[in-house]
């Protein structure tokens, strides 16, 4: 390897979206954004212009049909569902109808008609303050540039001889399955976030991925030298050849760590000294359900319902959530999926809902629900249908008191009576759980706990409350600190309320999925975590290697620390001590 003298060394921190370490080179990926100029036709040449339309159209559905049956081939049929998606855009009689028709009335040429409405569709996305939502738009943005470009009759490169990390502004799912025909290492945008669909599928590639790290595919060349760090987010462009190797060390340490890992893909989550933990996984798309059985989950222990919200203008119907909720439950079974009720409100999206100065504070989660009695109605009934194999379990996000879990019990025994009357069929032992996520509800989650069948902790929103410091602001990012000793002391709080009224305590905030608390946690006496699917193996494999006497030690000297620091501190030596090959994300605060 010789080290090119002339360019500096640059480092790039992104989102770690699918992990793995890659060293190659670039393959900058332009992709030249086609422009539809707006031209004035005459009427004789509306015929012509429409035709256009219409073949361009068509070559587009060609393009992605191919582009489908190739992911269908390599990832499955469900991940391929987002091609889907766009194909059944396409084929909308309705909006190629009103193309024509703008041709036609506007006298406009079709380059600048599908360029002007499907923009439309696309600014009204991108207004929504909402990332799943921004991401959507630009599914959008790359299916109205498809059709521009065949019109156009361009072409775009997406084929490579060496095998190379592909650098891009953004990618599209269309163009992260198109390079996956290629010997592609790896993927680096400018943007893009952990639910963008170009994530969820360099994930069930498995190809290593960093999204959203700024301004990388301005400040990065064809042929380049570049390491991309899926684990930690770290993508260096000409890097020494001192990082060269410690890079190249990294990554054969952390393959045949992974090779451990997929030898206990089918085993239990339990201690040396057989302390049984159930671990589940979070999920939020039906895409992502093939790649959390891979990861040897024990099932969902939080379903985001609130996720088949998105691009819907209204709540869909209880015929069309049961479907949904249906899926996933077969999908799941035998095992156990914990559907949340709507969390909507605050930083989420949130049909019909109102402008808050607070949001945080305001109208969320189940707040909204009992105040909308008919809607909360219509989850349950759609729930209580999908239940018939006995493996769904409702919990309730946003509870401050335990009124709201009593009157939601009562909605839900109305849904029920409501069902019985019609002679539909359900789980009428349904287990339900209320989410620990506001001060108020730890506090008095013993109370709660009398009233459900399990608690589940909820550390984002948690450690937000409890610390004051809104967890999407920037400006006081440094002081939300889930590792914070009040959080600590809280957690163990809950757990031990739980377990006097003989409920089982679970935890579905991303605290449940940090290696570096999960000791800390088994020795608190958390039953069940829920975590990311990536992150899975490694949380199984923790709790495998531990005693459970020596977790409860640790975690009853961690509850006498004072601050965040020394807490971290004492994990980070414990870890690094017990765990030689442990991944720590170094974000951790
Ligand atoms: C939480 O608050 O920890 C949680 C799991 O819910 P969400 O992140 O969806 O608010
Ligand atoms: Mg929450």
């Amino acid at each position: 390897m010789i080290e090119d003298k002339h360019k500096p060394e640059i480092i790039f921190r992104g989102i770690p979206a699918s992990p793995g370490i890659s060293i190659g080179k670039v393959f900058l990926y332009v992709k030249e954004i086609p422009t539809a100029v707006e031209r004035i036709i005459k009427p004789d040449e509306v015929e012509n212009e429409i035709q256009k339309l219409r073949n361009a159209v068509k070559k587009s559905e060609k393009e992605l049909l191919k582009i489908l049956s190739f992911a269908q081939q390599k990832i499955g049929e469900g991940k391929s569902k987002i091609l889907e998606a766009q194909i059944m855009i396409l084929r909308d009689q309705f909006l190629l109808e009103s193309l024509e028709k703008r041709i036609k009335t506007e006298l406009r040429n079709a380059e600048y008609i599908v360029s002007d409405e499907i923009g439309k569709y696309e600014k009204m996305m991108l207004m929504a303050q909402d990332d799943y939502m921004h991401e959507r738009a630009h599914d959008v943005d790359d299916l109205k540039n498809r059709i521009i470009r065949n019109m156009q009759q361009t072409k775009l490169i997406s084929k490579f001889e060496e095998a190379a990390i592909v650098v891009a502004h953004s990618l599209t799912p269309a163009d992260t399955v198109i390079f996956s025909r290629n010997t592609v290492l790896g993927y680096a945008t400018d943007r893009g976030g952990i639910t963008s669909h170009a994530a969820i599928l360099s994930r069930a590639l498995k190809i290593p991925a960093v999204l959203g790290l700024g301004d990388i595919s301005r400040r990065v060349s064809h042929g380049d030298k570049i390491i991309i760090d899926g684990y930690s987010g770290i993508v260096i462009v000409n890097p020494s050849l001192e990082q060269q190797s410690k890079y190249q060390a990294k990554k054969e340490k952390y393959l045949q760590h992974e090779a451990k890992l997929v030898q206990i893909k089918n085993l239990p989550a339990v201690t040396l000294d057989n302390h049984k933990i159930e671990l589940s996984a979070n999920i939020e798309f039906e895409e992502e359900i093939e790649y959390v059985q891979m990861q040897g989950s024990q099932g969902v222990g939080l379903f985001r319902s609130e996720s088949i919200l998105i691009n819907k203008e209204s709540i869909p119907t209880e015929e069309e959530q049961y479907q949904v909720y249906k899926l996933f439950a077969e999908r799941i079974y035998p095992n156990r999926i914990i559907i949340r009720t709507f969390d909507v409100g605050g930083d989420k999206i949130a049909p019909n809902t109102i402008e808050e100065a607070n949001p945080f504070l305001g109208w969320r989660g189940i707040r909204i629900f009992l105040d909308h009695k008919d809607l909360f109605l219509e989850q349950l009934r759609a729930i209580l249908r999908a239940s018939t194999r006995k493996n769904i379990a409702i919990m309730f996000p946003m509870v401050s008191t335990v009124e709201e879990i009593i009157k939601a019990k009562e909605i839900l025994e109305i849904a029920k009576s409501q069902l019985k009357s019609k002679k539909i069929k359900f789980d009428s032992n349904i287990k339900i759980g209320a989410m620990i996520e506001v001060p108020s509800a730890a506090v008095t989650a013993d109370t709660i706990a009398k009233e459900v069948d399990f608690l589940s902790i909820g550390t984002n929103d948690l450690t937000q409350y409890l610390l004051a410091v809104d967890r999407g602001n920037n400006v006081v990012s440094g002081l939300y600190q889930e590792f914070h000793p009040s959080v600590i002391r809280t957690i163990k709080y809950i757990i031990d309320a739980g377990h006097k009224e003989n409920k089982w305590v679970g935890m579905c905030g991303e605290l449940a999925g940090n290696p570096l608390a999960t000791v800390l946690l088994v020795g608190l006496g958390l039953d069940e975590f829920s975590v990311i699917p990536t992150i899975l193996p490694e949380i199984k494999r923790i709790i495998r290697s531990i005693k459970y006497s020596d977790a409860k030690l640790l975690a009853s000297e961690v509850l006498n620390l004072a601050t965040t620091d020394e807490v971290l501190k004492f994990l980070r030596s414990y870890l690094q001590k017990n765990f030689k090959d442990i991944i720590i994300n170094n974000n951790n605060k």
